[in-house]
């Protein structure tokens, strides 16, 4: 417009392209997938895209001529006025030209988190407008969250796996230890055959050597090599075992737990008979998992409650369970020997056992079961006080509750 014109007196070609350039921006503001907010001076809001009303859940009508601070959640909505005068007074800005993660407020009061750049525009009328583009980022945070999450679980599964590699590879050395140390007397031996035989001792001298060495140690020798290597050979395809459990498919159904451990007891029949045990089970809720790895984790804590029982009184075990917020809590108790409080955290270690010549096993038992429950969103944890007696609990997931109505 020419200098001293009025509105009214302006070239229509002008009035045109202004009329075309306000459609080009309106077209803009009603497309674009961010949010587009413009405010005066004092924080009122002027305009309102179709993106703004779809993240906030509020029409324009609804909030042109009110103070944005309504579309914040506090401190931010009290304070608005306030960052908005600062600027306006120091030009530092915190926001303006920056952009920045906030909290947005929805109409309905749920907050979510936003990508906000502002820019600000000086008006040639005199006064400036601040033209906000919003994002919601719930998505992505969300996506944050699962990465951090994974990232952590990662770590920590890592870190379980150096462990084990740490213990199998010290309880797998102790066989080998004795392979090589006997395997060196079977050498000796060998060693002293061959002296004797070329020595000039007298026959029955040495026939009575030699039958020393031949009858005792040599097969002395030979019987821990192999016995190393039977140990080894146990070592081995338990860890192959517990590498397995993290493959292995998992079949997740409600499981009648009543059943299962009616099931399992009557396996422990005669084994309760010999060790004239006790074993009652009360009334057990459902859960949620596979029947197969659930009925080993519960045989294995049986047999661990009958193993480590105290030969000095008859032994009773008792499995009982209860609902707690969604989840099924199993218990197993004995009045066995009892494990004292260091060495609880420590029984769940592949290989680990409290004495190595106290009843059969290969120390896998519980980290088979810590695993397998880990799989199932379970947990495993015990109380227990030596010479009086352990608790294993089991949480597992309720099934959710089954509508009989027809
Ligand atoms: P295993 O029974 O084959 O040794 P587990 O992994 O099942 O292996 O158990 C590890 C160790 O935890 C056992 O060697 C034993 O020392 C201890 N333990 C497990 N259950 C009980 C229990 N109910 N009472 C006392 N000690 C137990």
């Amino acid at each position: 417009m020419p200098p001293g014109s009025t509105p009214d007196q302006r070239d229509p070609s002008d009035a045109a392209a202004l009329r075309d350039s306000e459609l080009r921006l309106r077209a803009i503001l009603e497309t674009a997938v961010e949010g587009i907010i413009t405010i005066d001076e004092r924080g009122i809001i002027e305009s309102f895209n179709p993106a703004a009303t779809k993240i906030f859940g509020c029409q324009a009508a609804e909030v042109i001529g009110h103070n944005v601070s309504m579309l914040m959640p506090s401190p931010d909505r009290e304070h608005h006025d306030e960052y908005l005068a600062a600027y306006l007074r120091t030009g530092k800005a915190k926001i303006i030209g920056i952009g920045r993660e906030v909290i947005g407020r929805r109409k309905d009061g749920t907050l979510f988190p936003m990508d906000l750049a502002v820019s600000e525009v000086r008006l040639a009328a005199g006064g400036r407008i601040f033209t906000g583009f919003v994002r919601d980022i719930t998505a992505r945070k969300q996506f944050e969250q699962q990465l951090e999450q994974l990232a952590r679980a990662l770590e920590e599964k890592n870190k379980e796996l150096e462990a084990i590699v740490y213990v199998a590879s010290h309880d797998l050395r102790s066989p080998l230890v004795n392979i090589q140390g006997f395997s060196r007397e079977l050498a000796k031996a060998c060693e002293m055959i061959r002296t004797r035989l070329g020595g000039a001792e007298s026959d029955a001298l040495q026939r009575a050597g030699l039958a020393a060495t031949v009858t005792a140690d040599i097969p002395e020798a030979i019987e821990f090599i192999l016995s190393s290597v039977a140990k080894m050979d146990t070592l081995l395809s338990g860890l192959l075992r517990v590498s397995r459990l993290g493959r292995a498919a998992l079949k997740i159904e409600p499981l009648d737990m009543n059943r299962m451990l009616a099931d399992i007891a009557q396996t422990f029949e005669f084994q309760l008979q010999q060790a004239g045990a006790k074993l009652t089970v009360g009334e057990l809720p459902a859960c949620l998992g596979d029947a197969t790895q659930i009925n080993q984790v519960f045989s294995n804590l049986l047999d661990n409650a009958l193993k480590y029982l105290d030969p000095g009184r008859p032994g009773e075990i008792t499995v009982s369970g209860r609902n707690e917020d969604g989840r099924s809590i199993y218990t197993v108790a004995d009045n066995g020997i009892g494990i004292d409080a260091e060495h609880q955290g420590k029984i769940f270690e592949i290989f680990h056992r409290l004495d190595p010549s106290a009843g059969q096993g290969e120390g896998l038992g519980l980290t088979i079961a810590l695993r397998t429950l880990e799989r199932h969103d379970g947990k495993i944890w015990l109380e227990s006080t030596p010479g009086q007696g352990s608790r294993f609990f089991v949480s597992l997931p309720t099934p959710p509750a089954v509508s009989h109505s027809k």
